[in-house]
């Protein structure tokens, strides 16, 4: 593999963090496995990480393209991912369009009700304490951002729903919402960093409204890895697919 492949930095639940010779920068290895419910289920899907891999690449290439910092450099091959190495921040900022998941367990939202403006909220990534909802003073205590900090993520983290679900909608996809985290590189900016894949996001099919995400997985229904697949195929260009050979 070029660049070459160093000593393993961090090891996540669906994700390898590896060195380059290069130490501004990592190769993420996207695995097969795929949890749910604070790493208590998990199993291995085939290709998985193969797919998420492309899938998030595509969405941060179409987020560079808007003038988004990302951590992204290139995809090495599918898989293997070129990054700017970022100091992540603990924070998962999770941004609502339409009411689903946990939000209907904890508040009074109807199911897929809109939500515009937005909902963002912030959780503290920490299985020990189950990823708690923040607020910006508890943020701020915890010494995780300071408030100037933390206005940046939210301005940022807009521009990103934006620019992605007009994406996905030209692409025939509804988001309903999604989690991302940030880094700081080695010049102290906030970058978005992580994934965007459908582990990490809700994506519904905009005609028929079918499940297309770790949804599936959640609940135990089959034809998870054919969701990640339609995902794939509806997003990627003819240009993509050709390159890296992919069979949809
Ligand atoms: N999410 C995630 N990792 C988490 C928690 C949530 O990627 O640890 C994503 C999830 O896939 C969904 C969004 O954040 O797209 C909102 O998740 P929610 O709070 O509804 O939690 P869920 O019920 O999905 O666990």
């Amino acid at each position: 593999m070029n660049p070459k492949i160093g000593n393993l930095l961090y090891a996540g639940k669906a994700k390898d963090v590896y060195k380059t010779d290069d130490p501004k920068r990592v190769i993420v290895k996207f695995r097969d496995d795929i949890t749910a419910g604070d790493g208590v289920k998990s199993e291995k899907m085939v290709k998985k990480g193969f797919y998420n891999s492309l899938i998030s690449s595509k969405f941060f290439e179409v987020l560079e393209n808007a003038g988004i910092k990302t951590q992204y450099i290139e995809l090495i091959e599918p898989g293997y991912m070129l990054c700017k190495k970022l100091d992540m921040l603990p924070l998962e900022v999770i941004t609502r369009n339409i009411a689903a998941g946990s939000l209907l367990k904890k508040f009074p939202f109807k199911t897929r009700q809109e939500l515009n403006p937005p909902v963002i909220q912030m959780d503290y990534k920490n299985d020990e304490y189950h990823d708690p909802m923040l607020n910006d003073s508890i943020t701020i205590a915890l010494g995780l951002a300071d408030q100037e900090q933390l206005d940046i993520i939210r301005d940022i983290t807009l521009k990103i729903n934006s620019v992605l679900k007009d994406f996905l909608l030209s692409k025939n996809i509804l988001f309903p919402d999604f989690k991302i985290e940030y880094g700081f590189d080695s010049s102290g900016n906030i970058v978005l960093g992580d994934e965007i894949s459908p582990d990490t996001c809700r994506f519904w099919d905009s005609k028929t409204c079918e499940v297309l995400d770790k949804d599936l997985f959640r609940k135990g229904d089959s034809g998870v890895m054919d969701a990640y697949v339609k995902v794939a195929s509806l997003i990627l260009s003819e240009k993509d697919i050709k390159k890296w050979k992919i069979e949809l």
